[in-house]
Parts: C-alpha cells; structure tokens; sequence
C-alpha cells in the first residue's frame, strides 16, 4: 500500500491526489529555492520574514514562529540567528512575560519584505490558467485539507479575521477600532483584521 504504486493509485482516487500533493509541493519548493537564491535568503528565512510581517503582533514569538515553520523552538532559533546577522530581525522579551521573546522586523527587514513582492506569483499565474469555478472548488477543498491538518496538528494554519468565525464585523460604526473579536473580547481596528491570527478559525470550538 503506496501513493507512490501506480496499481495502488489506480484503485484510490485519495492516493492520486496524495502523490499530486507531493509532486507538486516538491515543485512549489524548489520554485520558491529558485527565487530565494536570487535574493540570498534560504525559505526558512523568508518564511521567518512573512511571518513576523504578517502575524498579529502579539502572536510574533519564537514558539509561534517554530509552529509555523512545523520545527522545534531551537531550530527557529537558529533560523533567526541567521536574520539578525543580517541585521534583519529583532526579539525582545515581553514585559508582561519575561519567558516570552517577540520578533519584529528592523527598517532593513521591512524594505526587504517590500522586495519579495513578486514571490509567489508564478504559481499564481499558473492557477490563474484554471476556470474561476475550478479555483472556487479548489480553494473550497484545500480550505478543509488546511483545517484537518490544522486538527490534526500537522501545520499552524493563521488566516485573517475576514472569515473567521469569532469575527463580528462593524458592531462599534465610525469608532476608531470598529470590529470586534468574541474569542479575544476586544475591539479591532482596521489594519488589524488583516493580520494573521493563530487562533482563526471557521467553526466556534
Ligand atoms: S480569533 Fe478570529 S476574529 Fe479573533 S483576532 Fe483571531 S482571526 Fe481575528
């Protein structure tokens, strides 16, 4: 039993999409390499870049950060070792607890986010090639894959506070932080629901 036996798949539709997976996550990888290489930064370190960029601020910690790369404390660690050098990255311990060390991103680390804009986009073009109603099923079935590994505990999956279900729009019209958060219990502004949360979710626990 194998997704890598073709007599296997050919009985198991979940085996073909498995080994698609595969493929294609070995493909996408060494398209971001290709890309990396040229801005001599490694993925991790980018990965580590979009995170701090993107992440609510006050989920930017190491051990977040080790969730999201799927490794261990240490070797995020290591991974941010290598951004300071570069003068990239900083991490200070929290003064409401000293056991936690945030990261945020220096001036240089900033600009150098700016410079990744483009990143991605080859496989944006590529999907593009798909039908607007084949990209709305795809990203329906990828959504629940990305929930079960989620469950699961495979991935740390963050999204915006668009579609989360803790998410009450626009309950406080024309106040400074108009939204609200019923899993928090606080109030959002506007750039805030646009930063990844580690605790989104689409179905209220
Ligand atoms: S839990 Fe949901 S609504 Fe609350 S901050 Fe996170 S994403 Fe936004």
């Amino acid at each position: 039993m194998s997704i890598f036996d073709p007599k296997y798949r050919d009985k198991h539709v979940s085996a073909r999409i498995a080994r698609a997976f595969f493929r294609i996550s070995q493909t996408t990888k060494n398209m971001l390499w290709d890309e990396c290489k040229l801005k001599s930064l490694t993925p991790a370190q980018i990965q580590t870049l979009l995170f701090i960029r993107y992440i609510r601020p006050d989920s930017a910690t190491v051990n977040t950060l080790a969730k999201s790369l799927s490794s261990t404390p240490a070797t995020a660690s290591g991974v941010l070792d290598a951004l300071q050098k570069k003068s990239l990255v900083m991490r200070e311990r929290k003064e409401s607890d000293r056991r936690v060390v945030s990261l945020s991103l220096t001036y240089k680390g900033a600009n150098t986010i700016q410079k990744l804009e483009g990143l991605g986009y080859e496989l944006q073009k590529i999907i593009e090639e798909l039908i607007v109603e084949e990209q709305e099923v795809l990203l329906s079935s990828l959504s629940k894959i990305e929930r079960l590994l989620r469950e699961k505990g495979y991935a740390l999956i963050t999204e915006t506070c668009l579609t989360c279900c803790y998410f009450r729009p626009n309950i406080h019209p024309g106040a400074e932080k108009p939204h609200y958060c019923k899993l928090f219990n606080i109030d959002l502004g506007e750039d805030e629901i646009y930063m990844e949360c580690p605790e989104y979710s689409e179905l209220e626990m």
